[in-house]
């Protein structure tokens, strides 16, 4: 922390979603000294409560937007080979009632594919009869003959920020989550750092630097305003949910593409014990939250596809056993609804020469990063150097091959290939580390390893149960029953990893209850 308020750095970044820690790692590879401040814990905004596709985003080739489905069907390919753990390949199921439906959609899928510049291994394949039943056997074939699969991506969207931000930090970043930025640091009519509270400690801290960057997603246009008061709005705030169900409930092994009543496009994704359903698009007009409320419609929304398309009864919202919602920070464009909405990112330099970025999507990160370093080195008034090489991100070096990783990991800590692979997508080649510090689990026949805490503590910055469970490893979302379970024993070794006493300890046992609760409060209205 004394090194925040020493140096003076070329960057400040305000915001540790997924545009600060993208624009911290690729301007630490340049080069660059980089503080970046975190309000809350990091990736505890919009990006930790996306849908977690690394995606061209098809939906937007019918938009025309060609130029980004390009950026960022080709961005699929690079994540994967920086992060592979943090980037799964997976088939994305599109079924359809007909032969020519489905001839109409693998004409855009074959676009899809030409820009993303797809390996051959990687096309799509249609899927019919026995094949379908194989594939998809839960779908309702009665009425979805035929299917069409192709290629997309699962990340996490959390962890990718974190290895965004320890891939920075390796390289001499300046880190700090708890320490919202309260004020800019004016110097004649320029900003020249910013003033942020520690909250953990109360304390003030003066960080000053040449550049500073607002990337503080749905709360971009507050820290604008920091530093012009009167500035217009300039966000259009869209709130998305996703409900999971237990697994064995809605028992599918690939991603599957789902049409609602008013035919937008929802995902059924299986993810570790549950399939998450999602996601939601409406407008949100009462500004920035942490945690926008789940309305009980929203989540009947998602579920009413369900029996449509696959030969089951149709969930109750009382079934559902996890639930997050986030909000997209998108660009307001007048007359347009939040659907219509270009996901295409906006950058401004404002009067004191603060550079505010808005929009765009998670798997276009790194392309966002460097558009919004061109305006940092013109602020700057000096070129910024190309970095060498493209690194992977920590964990991300090893060929991609995720069975072959945990099945190396495995025997050095007595597990089996199967239960080291949860921990080998989670934190890549940082796995056999992670076990290190403890391969016990924390609750019996659950997956979480005493370990995992160790390393969100030391190594990623965890200060509380919630970034523990919800953000570092994800246990809140993939195993909400044994997340639940997994509580006291977690705050037991947080306690004597942070020193917390018992007092202090309650507390925080008692929030994260109170949070899980709360994604569920839909299952019982008032
Ligand atoms: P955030 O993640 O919100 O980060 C901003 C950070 O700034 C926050 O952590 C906040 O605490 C911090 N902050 C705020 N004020 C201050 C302050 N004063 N001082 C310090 N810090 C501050 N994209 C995809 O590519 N694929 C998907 O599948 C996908 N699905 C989505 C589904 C939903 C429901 C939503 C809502 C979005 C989805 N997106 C997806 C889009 C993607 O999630 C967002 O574009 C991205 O996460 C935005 O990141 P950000 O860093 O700009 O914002």
């Amino acid at each position: 922390m004394d090194r925040l308020e020493r140096e003076t750095f070329d960057l400040v970044l305000i915001g540790g979603g997924i545009s600060g820690a993208g624009i911290a790692h690729e301007a630490a590879r340049r080069g660059l000294s980089v503080a970046l401040l975190e309000a809350a814990d990091f990736a505890a905004g919009t990006s930790s409560r996306s849908s977690k596709l690394i995606h061209g985003g098809l939906r937007y080739l019918a938009l025309g937007d060609v130029a980004l489905v390009r950026e960022t069907a080709l961005e699929r390919k690079e994540i994967f080979r920086i992060a592979p753990h943090l980037a799964e390949p997976r088939w994305m199921v599109l079924p359809t009632r007909n032969r020519a439906t489905l001839m109409k959609f693998r004409v855009g899928i074959t676009a899809y594919e030409k820009l993303g510049a797809v390996e051959s291994a990687d096309l799509h394949r249609n899927w019919s009869g026995d094949e379908l039943a194989r594939e998809l056997p839960l779908l309702d074939r009665s009425k979805w003959k035929f299917a069409c699969a192709y290629r997309e991506y699962l990340t996490d969207d959390a962890r990718l920020v974190l290895a965004n931000l320890r891939g920075a930090a390796g390289m001499g970043a300046a880190v700090l989550n708890y320490a919202p930025v309260t004020a800019l640091l004016l110097e004649g009519g320029r900003a020249g750092g910013v003033l942020a509270r520690c909250s953990p400690s109360g304390r003030e801290l003066r960080v000053r630097g040449r550049c500073v960057v607002n990337a503080a997603g749905p709360w971009v246009e507050a820290v604008r305003r920091l530093e012009q008061p009167e500035v217009p709005d300039w966000l259009h705030l869209s709130k998305g949910i996703h409900v999971s169900l237990p697994r064995q409930r809605l028992p599918v092994e690939h991603l599957v593409m789902m049409q609602t009543l008013d035919k937008r496009i929802i995902f059924a994704v299986p993810r570790g014990e549950v399939t998450y359903l999602g996601t939601t698009d409406t407008s949100y007009a009462h500004g920035a939250s942490e945690w926008p409320e789940i309305a009980v419609e929203d989540v009947e929304y998602l579920l009413e596809p369900v029996a449509r398309y696959f030969a089951c009864e149709s969930p109750r919202p009382e079934e559902v056993i996890g639930a997050w919602a986030g909000l997209r920070p998108l660009v307001a464009q007048p007359g347009k609804g939040p659907t219509e909405i270009s996901r295409k990112d906006e950058i401004v330099r404002g009067p004191s020469d603060v550079v505010s970025i808005a929009g765009g999507k998670l798997t276009g990160y790194r392309p966002i990063a460097w558009n919004v370093l061109a305006v940092v080195s013109e602020v700057l008034g000096r070129r910024l150097a190309e970095p060498e090489r493209d690194e992977p991100l920590p964990g991300g070096d090893f060929d991609g091959d995720l069975d072959r990783l945990a099945a190396e990991i495995a025997p050095g800590h007595d597990l089996t290939a199967e239960q080291a692979r949860p921990l080998a997508r989670l934190y890549g080649t940082e796995a056999a580390r992670v076990l290190a510090l403890g391969a016990e689990p924390l609750v019996a026949g659950a997956r979480l390893r005493a370990g995992e805490v160790d390393w969100a503590v030391t190594e990623e910055g965890a200060l509380s149960l919630e970034d523990v469970l919800y953000r570092r490893n994800r246990a809140a979302l993939w195993a909400p029953a044994a997340a639940r379970e997994a509580v006291v024993p977690v705050a037991r070794r947080m306690a004597s990893l942070l020193g917390w006493d018992d007092a202090r300890s309650s507390v925080e046992i008692d929030a994260v209850r109170a949070r899980m609760e709360a994604d569920l409060a839909f299952r019982t209205p008032a």
